[in-house]
């Protein structure tokens, strides 16, 4: 069974990281996340929580190599800006099914950018006294950096490149490339 004819001439995209390249990492980031938290696992419950909508093929591949017993759960956000940019003004549009005290905390985010977004959902987060708290993200764009963030777990660093695909959009299309591609228009 062969991939689909993704990166034909018309779409609006060229391949940054390969889906092999991504399923490389994922297992990485999985076998280190494990490994970290072999033993926090026996004193409380781990809930990997992925950022609606961007983190969720991240979440469903890295999810698969944590060899631990953990619970999923999502939030969703809305950050306002204009197109390009963030403002750090950040909603949030879907809550935890669960509450999160007491219990080992893993966000799981598409991409830190300027860290407006990251930045105030660490904050809140962490109001609603977690037992441990920490992010993986999977792209980080060090040169728009505007907010320090603590990033704990990373898949790749990129230019400052617009990226779309594997959960990351364009107007809320191509979430669905199995590849991370730039814009090209
Ligand atoms: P922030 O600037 O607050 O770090 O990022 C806010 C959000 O903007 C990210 O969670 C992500 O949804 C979106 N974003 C930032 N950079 C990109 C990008 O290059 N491509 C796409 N599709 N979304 C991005």
């Amino acid at each position: 069974m062969g991939s689909p004819p993704w990166n034909r001439d018309q779409d609006p995209f060229a391949e940054l990281i390969s889906a092999d390249a991504i399923a490389q990492r994922c297992a990485e980031l999985g076998a280190q996340i494990t490994r970290d938290y072999a033993e926090r696992a026996k004193s409380a419950d781990i809930v990997v929580l992925g950022v609606l909508k961007g983190s969720v093929l991240f979440m469903a591949d890295l999810s698969r190599h944590i060899a631990l017993p953990i619970y999923l759960d999502f939030i969703g956000i809305s950050s306002y800006g204009d197109d390009t940019k963030s403002s750090g003004v950040v909603q949030i549009t879907q809550d935890l099914s669960r509450p999160i005290a007491d219990k080992h905390v893993i966000v799981v985010e598409d991409i830190v950018d300027t860290g407006h977004t990251v930045h105030y959902l660490m904050e809140n987060l962490a109001t609603r006294k977690p037992a441990s708290l920490s992010l993986c993200s999977l792209l980080h764009k060090p040169e728009r950096s505007e907010r320090e963030v603590k990033i704990d777990y990373l898949g790749f660093t990129i230019p400052n490149k617009f990226v779309v695909g594997y959960g990351l959009d364009i107007a809320q299309q191509w979430r669905n490339l199995p590849f991370i591609g730039f814009v090209t228009t």
